[in-house]
């Protein structure tokens, strides 16, 4: 005879049984309050409390910036993984996990759409796609939208949020910098402007191409920025760095920024940034 009888499965805490209150409360790194979730939401993911700026998705980021409607180019570039790299894991075994999980095929979407009523186009990068890291597709599709907004004179903005150059792609990565950079320059000779709005975080060679090459460098409040981490930098030149050292006030302080704007203002703002540019762009 059995006192206890157990069945099959029945510690199963996988799924379904695992009881639903998470996600509903976020604790805030800021102010360590407890937030919940819905008011975050609501209030365009930043804090109620303390105004510290989550980070939001790239689908999040086109909602909050455009006019409903838009829509998407370059969405089936993917990665060929040009070295077969494996470091912990096969890189692509890496790549296939964050496209199941973020339903992209790489950390970038491309969107054309309007703001405020103006057509624009829009490059929001992804950091949950391996960091928001830069390889051949980021690279390749900023360069498409570069040429495409050149091409139809339409303004350009690009959202950055990034780790910088994708490791896994050595080289090829490194090359992105160049190829955006010349097309960035392209556009700026046929006088159409373009809009970088840096977001936490922007680091590497994303700071170090097209993050910092806007007509406009806006970034959101509190957010990193630089090229090499703080870490990095102390043991280079042997020195303690400056409270909030890369940080978005410190480096509009510092004159590396034109402006950080706060999420709720940044399209306000955008807009009135592009209403200046297209006029002065008329007269000239
Ligand atoms: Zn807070």
């Amino acid at each position: 005879m059995t006192w206890f009888k157990r069945e099959a499965g029945e510690l199963d805490t996988s799924g379904e049984k695992k009881v639903r209150t998470e996600g509903l409360w976020v604790k805030c790194e800021g102010c360590r309050q407890i937030v919940w979730k819905k008011d975050l939401e609501d209030n365009f993911n930043v804090c109620p409390k303390c105004e510290k700026h989550f980070r939001v998705d790239a689908r999040t980021r086109l909602a909050q910036l455009l006019d409903g409607e838009y829509t998407t180019d370059d969405m089936s570039l993917a990665s060929t993984d040009p070295l077969h790299f494996t470091d912990l894991k096969p890189y692509a075994g890496r790549l296939k996990k964050a496209q199941a999980e973020t339903e992209l095929k790489d950390a970038i979407i491309n969107a054309r759409g309007k703001l405020n009523g103006r057509d624009v186009y829009v490059c929001a990068m992804e950091y949950s796609f391996i960091g928001g890291s830069m390889g051949a597709v980021v690279g390749e599709a900023i360069t498409r939208h570069i040429e495409r907004a050149t091409k139809d004179r339409v303004p350009l903005i690009i959202v950055s949020a990034s780790g910088g150059a994708r490791m896994m792609e050595g080289v090829v990565s490194l090359m992105q910098l160049a190829r955006i950079s010349a097309a960035l320059a392209s556009m700026d000779a046929a006088g159409v402007p373009y809009i970088s709005v840096l977001t936490d975080p922007t680091t590497g060679g994303v700071t170090a191409s097209f993050a910092m090459l806007g007509d406009l460098n806006i970034a959101e409040p509190g957010a990193l920025i630089g090229f090499a981490g703080p870490r990095v930098i102390e043991q280079t030149i042997r020195q303690k760095l400056p409270e909030g050292f890369q940080r978005s006030e410190f480096l509009l302080e510092h004159g590396m920024l034109d402006a950080v704007v706060h999420r709720k203002e940044l399209k306000g703002y955008i807009a009135r940034a592009l209403e200046f540019m297209t006029k002065e762009a008329i007269r000239s």
